[in-house]
């Protein structure tokens, strides 16, 4: 069964427009991933299809209302038709959730068969909807953005690319930025000189052992660079390889002699 996703909105067009095409989309087309989108106000009973309202308390701008999500959400349950064994997750994009990582995201893909996300708008939503069907809050980053569509592209686009099937090489997302524990190394295509500016001339060596360390070196030099912290967890992570002592020989006196030290990139790589 490929994993769903329903996206609950008043902008599906938006997120239609995104999710459609390019891998995402194709992986639709090919049947490893379901999405679908879902209009929040079809599902407003009062008769304007309004589907915000004013805050109790008072207050700048407007809230959307439990009803209409209630009744979206029950009708995305309906459509999807599911038994009990299905893995379903509900997630409500918010600025007040948890700030979703990679390792979240692996978790969600590799957790459930069926998220359905909640995108807000305007001021957000009535809480007792969001404590009624919601089980897990994510933000995408600490900044507040007009809804919560983007963040739900955002979502679907990265737990997605781990679902199998949607990218050709599933060990690539594995040993990319991030998920490597270190920044990725700078890469370079045809031609060999653009605008003056020449490839490394070791990733023109056909020397795969010089090809891994100088990526090593460079993934470890621009995650020092942009993300230290990032590297200090790698670095914890990888502790350098003690030399090994060589082997007495039961007749030989004592040795101090020490095998060469291991090549660096032999402890991390970050090739896909
Ligand atoms: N009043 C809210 C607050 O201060 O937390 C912000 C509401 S925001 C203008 C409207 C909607 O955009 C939110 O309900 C949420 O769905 C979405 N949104 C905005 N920023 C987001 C973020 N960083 N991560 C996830 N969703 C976000």
């Amino acid at each position: 069964m490929p994993m769903r996703f329903d996206i609950m909105t008043l902008f599906p067009e938006l997120v239609d427009t995104v999710l459609g095409s390019s891998i995402i989309g194709r992986a639709q087309k090919s049947g490893a991933l379901t999405v679908a989108t879902h209009q929040i106000r079809d599902y407003s009973e009062d008769k304007h299809r309004r589907v915000d309202d004013t805050p109790y308390g008072g207050g700048k701008g407007m809230l959307m209302a439990a009803q209409p999500i209630w009744n979206c959400y029950q009708a995305v349950l309906a459509q999807a038709g599911e038994d009990e064994r299905v893995r379903r997750h509900v997630i409500y994009l918010t600025p007040t959730g948890k700030v979703l990582t990679q390792q979240r995201a692996t978790e969600l893909a590799r957790d459930y068969d069926h998220l359905i996300l909640l995108c807000g708008h305007y001021e957000g939503v009535d809480r007792r909807v969001v404590d009624e069907i919601v089980d897990e809050e994510i933000s995408i980053g600490d900044y507040v953005l007009t809804g919560g569509e983007i963040p739900a592209c955002i979502l679907t686009d990265c737990v997605a690319r781990m679902v199998p099937g949607v990218l050709a090489d599933e060990e690539c997302y594995e040993k990319e930025s991030i998920a490597s524990g270190l920044l990725e190394y700078p890469q370079y295509t045809k031609p060999a000189v653009w605008h003056g500016r020449e490839v490394p001339p070791v990733l023109l060596s056909g020397d795969h052992a010089k090809v891994d360390a100088y990526r090593l070196e460079t993934a470890i030099a621009l995650t020092e660079r942009n993300r230290p912290e990032l590297l200090e967890a790698w670095r914890a992570a990888h502790p350098p390889v003690e030399p090994k002592k060589k082997r007495r020989k039961k007749t030989a006196q004592p040795t101090v002699d020490t095998e060469p030290p291991v090549d660096s990139a032999a402890q991390g790589e970050v090739s896909c």
